[in-house]
């Protein structure tokens, strides 16, 4: 295939700041795609090109000039063979040079195209590309906000509500859950993700309020990533203005994993403290999934090392923490060749792009991180979803 017509351009994110839309053509083929961006980012992720104003006006100039420039001679048999040229082009292992946002969205473009001129699904042919079983992913709906997500109001940056079943079932338990959750919290602002953003002064009533919902609601249960890297200062974790040890707070996951049956725990400790995760993974993995995120970054290589030092029995998969559709792919075979799971995952600065959803569905994650009920941007993934099972009927 000859993609003919190369054009990027900045766009703005849930959080009013700049990101990379791109689209591709190829003869009477278009598809346009656009990148997400993280707030509480691992520091081995893939680089997300910023300028020092914080436009994204380099990476855009990128996709616009170089890579464009590169795509005239080529005529591509797949969307991997743009992934390849795409990570040659840049030739930096963390995508420093031409921007993993720039190169993202040319890869999400390039495997909607070819998607397209297949006449297939997209989330089919993320299945085809990977040898993947596709399925419906659980919902893991964001219910309250803290962290860097909420300005600290919570400790822990996300408090879920994990649904099991299909979307068509699942969604409106969480609509349900997350609207009786609103009344009882009254007039809250909302956090990064679309969730409530509560300030509470303990640490269990957001668990209190969440053990109430699965009470109520058939096939839901807790879930929380404490995005433990930001708690983490001058060798303790802050929580609630109290310091805890790496041991204090292992006691503490004990304690909430036995008295509010938690289902997983992710980045429970920070991304440099793997020893600690192993300890964790040893102490409650025979229970509940230890998920890694900023552990992980969705780099093939991280998810293998993990795995080789027990340090989890799950892992997070953010496309643009690699900074390719083929990349993102590898770290879940990566995943399954460890026969762990995979819980797939927008970014807290979203955009109304629903690939998360397709590939979601097309690796058939056990999971889908895609925010809280109040954000269109979040919304779109829920909504894709629902379509996707339409489509797969
Ligand atoms: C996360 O940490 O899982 C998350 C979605 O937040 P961010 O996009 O800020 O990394
Ligand atoms: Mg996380």
């Amino acid at each position: 295939m000859r993609i003919d017509f190369v054009s990027a351009r900045s766009i703005l994110d849930t959080r009013g700041r700049a990101t990379v839309e791109t689209t591709l053509s190829a003869g009477m083929f278009s598809a346009t795609a656009s990148v997400p961006s993280g707030k509480s980012t691992g520091s081995h992720e893939a680089c997300e090109l910023r300028d020092a104003d914080g436009s994204v006006a380099s990476a855009v100039a990128n996709v616009n000039g170089e890579i464009a420039q590169a795509f005239r001679d080529c005529d591509f048999a797949s969307a991997d063979e743009v992934d390849a040229l795409l990570i040659a082009l840049d030739g930096t292992p963390e995508k420093s040079r031409l921007g993993a946002n720039a190169l993202l969205a040319v890869s999400i473009a390039a495997t909607r195209l070819f998607a397209q001129v297949e006449e297939i699904p997209l989330w089919r042919a993320i299945a085809a590309r990977g040898g993947f079983t596709a399925t419906a992913p659980r919902l893991y709906i964001n219910m309250m906000n803290g962290g860097v997500h909420a300005g600290f109001k919570l400790p822990f940056q996300e408090y879920l509500l994990v649904i099991e079943g299909k979307t068509s079932d699942a969604l409106p338990i969480a609509r349900e859950a997350f609207a009786k959750l609103g009344e009882r919290l009254g007039s809250v602002s909302m956090g990064d993700e679309g969730g409530y953003a509560p300030t509470f002064d303990t640490l269990e009533k957001p668990f209190e309020l969440l053990a109430g919902l699965v009470q109520e609601f058939p096939h839901t249960s807790i879930a929380i990533d404490a995005a433990a890297s930001e708690l983490y200062r001058d060798g303790a974790y802050h929580l609630l203005g109290k310091p805890y040890s790496a041991e204090e707070l292992s006691a503490l996951y004990r304690e909430l994993v036995e008295r509010f049956s938690l289902y997983s725990i992710e980045d429970p400790f920070d991304e440099e403290s793997a020893d600690d995760f192993s300890r964790l993974t040893a102490l409650l993995g025979e229970k509940i999934l230890i998920i890694g995120d900023d552990l992980t970054v969705t780099n093939p290589a991280r998810i293998k090392e993990a795995a080789e030092r027990k340090e989890i029995n799950a892992v997070l998969i953010k496309p643009n923490q690699i900074g390719t559709v083929r990349e993102a792919i590898q770290a879940v075979q990566a995943t399954y060749a460890e026969d762990f799971v995979a819980v797939a995952s927008h970014r807290s600065g979203e955009t109304d792009d629903t690939f998360i959803a397709d590939f979601a569905y097309g690796i058939g994650a056990h999971g889908i991180k895609a925010g809280g009920l109040a954000q269109p941007e979040r919304l779109a993934k829920y909504e894709r979803l629902l379509e996707i099972e339409h489509e797969a009927s």
